[in-house]
């Protein structure tokens, strides 16, 4: 009579944290008060999708997989690939003894930029200069869509840094040098997550269902703020300055509900950002009531020390005691593992911080459903980058992104918009027929730098072609001479000329010059016929000396996969409206420059920006 209710017990034990009709603190606590401490760590690792496989989940109880940038760079993978692997590693975190859910993240940081024929939106600094962050909350939703079509619900974005310094690799990550404009532009936060429900407490983590993701506001804190724009190097700056320029879009990412912060591997004052306890834990989770966990950035720890790895248990103890509370890629996991297991065990890092990083990882976990619903369907594969919806909103923000900084000798003979019609047209430059180019780095790969044939879009040479009068000749050659410019009877010429592919620390530049052959292409094609010169970086570069020689001038920063805006505002269907998020220099001993220093003597200030009226139809 007693063993039959024993074994009956033992098989339908109810475990309250799998039940969704429990609150939510009921079901963390639960699943805790049962978890090992190596389970628990577990949950504190996340690997890379390369060196992951379901045995390795299940043997390590991972918490979390990535996608870096830095990676071998993805596959050209269909929607329905990417599910399958994402599920076959989620079927081996399914199969521990609690069955926990991993997390994949992937660096969506403009458009689904890891995936083969995803929508590319511009980069943040082109999103900056429409000054529309209810566009970007739309282009947050559509990211969302597409992402989750992969079946992955994480995002490494957005990035929230404040770029003080255009010499800085990842200016353009950067919405602005303006923390105001960047503050705004976290409606992308609800548009990655969905809305926060009336009435929700600030600082709590928030995803609202299977189209939306959850978000990571990074890189906490000072990123942009480097001296000379030096990567991953050390911001100097006081508290009043930090909490006034770099610290206020925290704020409102974190009133939003942002999900993730992730740390940035610069330093404060000479104090590594990895190891800043003070700021992790006391600022961010005890002052501003931050809910949602903490991410190292990739090998974050290990780069505590240099060289980097150098002193690991160092680098664990003060990484965890800042406050991280998942530690991205590790430079060897199963090293991680067994340095924070043994450091808990020998009493160095108390079991009280591994509570709290777990309870925070579990909390976004449960908060979006992952216990629910762990495994990706494929209802919403056809959202991946086919969807007209999508390459339409990409178009529209590269309308409203591009700045006009020239227009004709004066205003009243502007050369934009552009005719229609006209008998024969220039079009040159490196960069106009080039989708990499136009799309910059984080694009499939971590640098771009196979270019052309990465992914799928229209070049603005295809946009201008498919813009003019069937009647009116497009020819195109990349880099003319002058003599052929001249003997041409070309009726004016655009020059699509900038910078080359780059990201992180490969971007660092000290010259800022846009490279050969896009200032003879200036020269050559400018200095013959009447030229509109249409630029692509990723922040100002050195253009002073070029600016006398061209009749019109277009920031049109790195547009993404769709061309065609870029035509559509040159040729007049839509005017142009997009202002400055960023101070223009003249000279680079002028940086760092910003809008409110003293002696500030821009090319182009801050907010600059001319207008057009859109053309009427002929
Ligand atoms: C970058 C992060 C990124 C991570 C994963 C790091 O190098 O700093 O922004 O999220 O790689 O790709």
């Amino acid at each position: 009579g007693m063993l039959l209710p024993l074994c009956f017990m033992a098989e339908a034990e109810y475990m309250k944290y799998k039940d969704s009709k429990q609150p939510l603190n009921v079901r963390i606590k639960d699943l805790m008060s049962r978890m090992t401490l190596e389970e628990k760590v577990g949950q504190m690792t996340q690997i890379e999708r390369t060196i992951a496989s379901a045995e390795v989940m299940k043997k390590y109880f991972i918490g979390s997989i990535l996608s870096g940038g830095g990676s071998v760079p993805a596959p050209k993978a269909s929607a329905e690939a990417w599910i399958d692997m994402v599920n076959d590693f989620q079927n081996g975190s399914l199969s521990t003894r609690l069955g926990i859910p991993m997390i994949y993240g992937i660096d969506a940081v403009h458009g689904h930029n890891n995936v083969y024929k995803a929508t590319i939106f511009p980069h943040n600094v082109g999103l900056g200069a429409t000054r529309d962050p209810e566009l970007v909350k739309r282009i947050g939703a559509a990211t969302a869509l597409e992402v989750r079509a992969t079946g992955i619900p994480y995002v490494f974005a957005p990035s929230i840094a404040v770029c003080r310094d255009p010499r800085w690799g990842r200016c353009y990550e950067s919405y602005s040098e303006d923390h105001k404009i960047v503050q705004a532009m976290t409606e992308i936060v609800p548009g990655l997550q969905g809305d926060l429900p009336a009435g929700s407490r600030e600082g709590v983590p928030f995803v609202s269902g299977k189209t939306k993701v959850a978000a990571c506001a990074k890189h906490y804190v000072g990123d942009g703020g480097t001296t000379e724009g030096i990567n991953e190097n050390n911001t100097v700056i006081d508290r009043h300055g930090l909490l006034s320029i770099h610290m206020p879009a925290y704020y409102n990412s974190i009133i939003k509900g942002v999900s993730t912060v992730m740390v940035s591997y610069s330093s404060l004052n000479g104090l590594k950002m990895h190891a800043n306890r003070d700021l992790v834990t006391g600022f961010l989770k005890n002052s501003l009531r931050f809910r949602g966990f903490v991410i190292s950035d990739w090998m974050g720890i290990d780069k505590l020390t240099t060289p980097i790895h150098a002193n690991y248990s160092y680098s664990i103890e003060a990484g965890i005691k800042a406050g991280i509370d998942m530690i991205m890629a590790p430079m060897n996991y199963t090293e991680f593992i067994d340095g924070l297991t043994s450091q808990v065990k020998n009493n160095i890092i108390p079991m009280s911080r591994i509570d709290d990083a777990v309870k925070r990882i579990l909390r976004v976990k449960f908060v979006m459903g992952l216990f629910e619903n762990p495994l990706a369907d494929k209802s919403l594969v056809d959202q991946l980058g086919s969807q007209q919806e999508h390459r339409e909103l990409a178009k529209e923000a590269v309308r409203k992104s591009l700045v006009l900084l020239k227009n004709g000798e004066s205003a009243d003979e502007p050369l934009l918009p552009l005719p229609k019609k006209s008998s024969k047209i220039l079009v040159a430059g490196s960069h106009a027929d080039n989708l990499g180019y136009q799309c910059g780095g984080w694009t499939i790969e971590w640098q771009g730098l196979s270019g052309n044939n990465l992914t799928t879009g229209t070049t603005i040479l295809t946009a201008i072609k498919n813009t003019v009068d069937p009647l009116t000749e497009v020819v195109y050659e990349e880099n003319p001479d002058s003599n052929y410019v001249k003997s041409n009877n070309f009726s004016y010429a655009i020059v699509v000329v900038g910078e080359h592919l780059y990201a992180e620390t490969f971007g660092d530049s000290l010259n800022l010059t846009i490279p050969e052959p896009g200032p003879s292409t200036i020269y050559n094609v400018c200095g013959a016929v009447k030229c509109v010169v249409v630029l692509i970086s990723g922040r100002p570069v050195v253009m002073q000396p070029y600016i006398p020689l061209m009749d019109a001038l277009v920031a049109a920063w790195l547009p993404g996969s769709e061309g065609q805006g870029v035509a559509d505002v040159l040729f007049g269907d839509y005017g142009f409206t997009g202002k400055l998020p960023r101070t223009w220099f003249r000279t680079v001993d002028q940086l760092p420059m910003n809008v409110g220093d003293p002696h500030y003597d821009p090319l182009f200030p801050f907010e600059f920006g001319l207008t057009t009226k859109p053309a009427q139809e002929s």
